[in-house]
């Protein structure tokens, strides 16, 4: 699938719509979701132009990967949270919503999860 250059997240990454962010480097950044599913529900994007992980280079997924340990391990501490899901949908049949890469992460609990 081709890349839609118009996707909320190109435009996040271009600065045309604002973002909470938390953190940004050379090919990451790290931002909390407009609708989140638990409080510290952080999303981390890659700067490519990819549409889901199979369109991502390998230094690319890996700078995803690296961002991710470090943004889980941030909420986690900031909230106080016993854990944390990663969650990264890949294509619309799998629920993406937004079709640029990202990976979600929610810090939770056990408990929390089976009460959903
Ligand atoms: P998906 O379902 O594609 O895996 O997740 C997309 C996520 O992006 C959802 O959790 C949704 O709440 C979040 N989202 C959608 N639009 C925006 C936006 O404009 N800003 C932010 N920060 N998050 C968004």
């Amino acid at each position: 699938m081709s890349y839609d250059t118009n996707n909320i997240f190109a435009r996040i990454l271009r600065g045309e719509l604002p973002c909470i962010k938390l953190y940004e480097d050379e090919h990451t950044l790290s931002f909390m979701d407009i609708m989140p599913q638990a409080d510290g529900h952080a999303l981390i994007i890659s700067k490519e132009p990819a549409t889901t992980l199979h369109d991502l280079s390998p230094e690319g997924a890996a700078a995803c990967i690296q961002t991710t340990q470090k943004i889980a391990r941030a909420v986690e501490a900031a909230l106080d949270a016993p854990g944390s899901l990663v969650m990264q949908l890949n294509g619309a049949g799998a629920g993406q919503t937004v079709p640029h890469v990202h990976f979600h992460v929610v810090p939770t609990s056990i408990g929390q999860l089976r009460a959903t």
